[in-house]
């Protein structure tokens, strides 16, 4: 098994205010693997605060490479992820890229959409939500605009009260869409917080994702035993194991491919999930239209999705899903449904 791998720089249509940061571009690496003359494609999408970045996942994606070539079956998905998975801790981003583009692969060389061989239905594909930063008053009015066709507003949140209040009031003199609101962790007294929660849950706002820090376990327990909106974990939730400890802490969850290391894990989390009676949203970092493809082909098994990481960007060198109205939109194209540009 051959595999490939090469640095990318996402460009941000806008600066995007996040409660601790803002940026405009975000550092990929590109990942092919080739078998027998077929190409999957996979992504790995680091924003610095999470901590990996081009270099790092070059030392994982070469010790991985040196483990692929002795990889015969690229079918041995239950052999080969645990052990791509094993050779460090951390990395999570490339490990992603590795098991997108071998989904990808293995859905190719089957000429089958990775939805369909689970089982899921294309039309049951959800609205995504797009996400509007940190910003400007003028600024968040201006994005507010252009994001007309979306069926629902993902709002940042969680800087300081009045730059919240702001936020969202001027979101609303544009338009009444639904909105959801990512503190980021951003909330640090409980009080507070649910004073926020109740303000906004009088303006047509959904949910809460991520109100306090992750550390705050107690904290977030309390909130939403007295929260009028369900919280939905983000930060504090990274990994299959994890997704334990948010049962009875937090109403749901939003699973990433970038955090867990991919669809294979995903598809398990969603699964655990449910078991748990806790909600899900797939989410995404700012991407290309490869790893958000990847995740859309699990889209039909959640509440919501904010898959919106590649209308973010402006140098999306894949195309794959479509955005029609608001509604994901899966191609019928085998594997996780993508050509490159
Ligand atoms: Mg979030």
């Amino acid at each position: 098994m051959n595999l490939r791998f090469q640095p990318y720089t996402l460009e941000l249509k806008h600066a995007f205010g996040l409660a601790a940061s803002t940026r405009t571009t975000t550092p990929a690496m590109l990942v092919e693997v080739e078998v027998d003359g077929v190409i999957g494609y996979g992504e790995a999408a680091m924003p610095p605060y999470l901590g990996e970045s081009q270099a790092t996942a070059a030392v994982f994606l070469e010790r991985a490479r040196d483990f692929l070539a002795g990889c015969a079956d690229p079918f041995q998905l239950e052999e080969i992820i645990p052990a791509i998975d094993a050779l460090a801790l951390g990395n999570p981003a490339a490990k992603a890229a590795i098991d997108i583009a071998l989904h990808d692969w293995i859905g190719k060389r089957l000429g089958v959409a990775w939805h369909r061989l689970w089982g899921l239905d294309p039309a049951k594909a959800p609205v995504t939500s797009f996400t509007i930063g940190i910003d400007t008053a003028e600024m968040v009015r201006k994005k507010t605009l252009e994001a007309s066709i979306y069926k629902i507003l993902k709002v940042k949140l969680g800087r300081d009260a009045e730059s919240d209040r702001m936020m969202i009031r001027t979101i609303r003199e544009v338009t009444d869409q639904p909105i959801t609101i990512d503190a980021n962790q951003g909330w640090k007294n409980r009080d507070d917080a649910c004073r926020m929660i109740e303000w906004c849950a009088a303006r047509q706002v959904l949910l809460i994702e991520q109100p306090m820090p992750k550390a705050q376990v107690d904290d977030t327990a309390w909130l939403r035993a007295r929260s009028p909106l369900p919280l939905i974990a983000d930060e504090s939730v990274q990994r299959l194991a994890d997704i334990k400890q948010a049962h009875g802490v937090f109403d749901g969850v939003n699973i990433k491919l970038m955090k867990c290391t991919g669809l294979r894990e995903a598809h398990r989390m969603i699964l655990l999930a449910r078991a748990l009676d806790l909600k899900v949203m797939l989410g995404c970092m700012t991407e290309t239209s490869c790893a958000i493809s990847a995740a859309a082909q699990l889209s039909p098994l959640v509440d919501w999705a904010d898959l919106d990481g590649a209308v973010l960007i402006k140098n999306d060198c894949f195309e794959g899903v479509l955005i029609v109205e608001g509604r994901l939109t899966l191609p019928a194209w085998p594997g996780i449904g993508v050509r490159k540009r």
